[in-house]
């Protein structure tokens, strides 16, 4: 049986992965298509190593460079935010969305268009408007599995029929690179520094998420969109050796997680095969190695990030909104150099302050709300950087 498949954010960390699994498994899946956000080299030789019918890149600029490199090849290219979106509104019946951040939306909301089985890695999509994407994925009969370790954790401990019976959803979180450092040990740490995440490889962004602790805060969320429970039952709890992935209590006291390894493999192996399961290279878990699992609460005082994405979880509305658009900028100027670490949840907070949340319905609230907190993230990076 072969099922056809599209990848948006091939190039990246779990794009990669997710083609990997393609090439492992010859005959499982045919790839309609794939997209980049600018590497042009790197999404051709994807796609010819793949055999996709369509490879389309976000940046206008590369459209020729796109076109040569696939001349010759029969693989159709694209260029721009429309390309992205005609990628996703392609028929295939599972799209794995790996872009990283809120440029995920407008193609993931293409794929939910047309009731696709979607594989969400791109968690700042339903950070950013999880409502309306969920909304219309019950509209349009689409199915959201998720691919982040966590809540692909959760998905396959939670009893879907009988929500009601979770007490708690449990989110395990590693503590990233600085779980043991003070805020002053913190000031001055570098880009590379704060991406050496102590057990999953990822992209820049994502690592530096997991540095501040808001890669767990903008999964809380997350978690609240995908799945009908109530966001005080929401809770995290630091696992240095991530072996838990994370987990779920239910009313008799009865915990159910979900272990494994950590590589990506796995999580979006089970969102790409699903409802089947299919075998992954992944080691298997050796815990007689592992020999000790530790847990420790969080530290809202020193991981300020976790603390803000937890208020605006519960403020709701277009507040996470605002959180995530800040959350971007903030860690692409740390990134570029022009202001510190400890500057990102600085930002976050003074864009949170700075623009009013409140309700949001329709996707294009949502991308003005999004357009506004940049604009106000931006301007606080300017007086940090000054
Ligand atoms: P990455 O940076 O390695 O890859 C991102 C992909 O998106 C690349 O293909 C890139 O070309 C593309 N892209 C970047 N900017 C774009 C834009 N503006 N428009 C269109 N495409 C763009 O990121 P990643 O680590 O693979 O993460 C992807 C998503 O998956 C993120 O939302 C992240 O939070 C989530 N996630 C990643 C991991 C992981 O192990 N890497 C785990 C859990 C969740
Ligand atoms: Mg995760």
């Amino acid at each position: 049986m072969t099922a056809s498949l599209t990848i948006l954010g091939a190039t990246g960390s779990v794009g990669s992965q997710a083609l990997d699994l393609v090439a492992r498994n010859p005959g499982r899946w045919r790839v309609e298509a794939i997209t980049a956000g600018s590497d042009v080299p790197a999404l051709a030789a994807a796609a010819v190593a793949c055999g996709a019918r369509f490879a389309a890149v976000a940046d206008p600029a590369r459209g020729a460079a796109m076109k040569d490199a696939l001349a010759g090849t029969g693989i159709e290219s694209g260029a721009g935010p429309e390309a992205l979106v005609e990628a996703a509104a392609r028929d295939a019946e599972v799209v794995i969305t790996a872009i990283v951040g809120a440029a995920g939306l407008a193609p993931t909301m293409a794929a939910v268009k047309r009731g696709a089985q979607i594989g969400i890695a791109n968690k700042e999509t339903l950070v950013c408007a999880g409502p309306v994407v969920t909304a219309a994925a019950r509209a349009h009969g689409a199915t959201l599995l998720p691919v982040d370790s966590e809540h692909n954790a959760i998905f396959q401990v939670f009893d879907h029929a009988r929500p009601d019976r979770v007490e708690k959803i449990i989110l395990t979180a590693s503590g990233g690179p600085f779980r043991t450092r003070s805020r002053a040990e913190m000031r001055g740490v570098s880009v590379a520094d704060a991406c050496k995440h102590p057990v999953w490889s990822m992209g820049a962004k994502i690592s530096i998420d997991s540095a501040t602790l808001m890669n767990k805060g903008l999964e809380l969320i997350e978690a609240a969109q995908l799945f009908p429970v109530p966001v005080e039952r929401l809770a995290v709890i630091v696992h240095p050796q991530s072996v838990i992935h994370s987990m779920a209590e239910y009313v008799d006291g009865s915990v159910l997680a979900q272990l494994g390894t950590p590589d990506m493999r796995i999580p979006i192996a089970y969102a790409m095969a699903w409802p089947e399961r299919i075998a992954t290279p992944a080691a298997r878990l050796n815990l007689a190695e592992i020999a000790r699992l530790e847990f420790e609460a969080p530290d809202l005082e020193r991981f300020p990030c976790l603390a803000l994405a937890w208020a605006a979880m519960r403020a709701g509305g277009s507040a996470p909104c605002i959180l995530n658009a800040a959350n971007e900028i903030a860690v692409a100027a740390f990134i570029a150099g022009k202001v510190g670490f400890l500057d990102i949840d600085a930002v976050v907070a003074a864009t949170l302050d700075h623009v009013p949340s409140g309700p949001v319905s329709t996707i294009e609230e949502v991308m003005a709300i999004d357009a506004a907190a940049r604009a106000a993230a931006m301007a606080a990076v300017e007086k940090r950087a000054a």
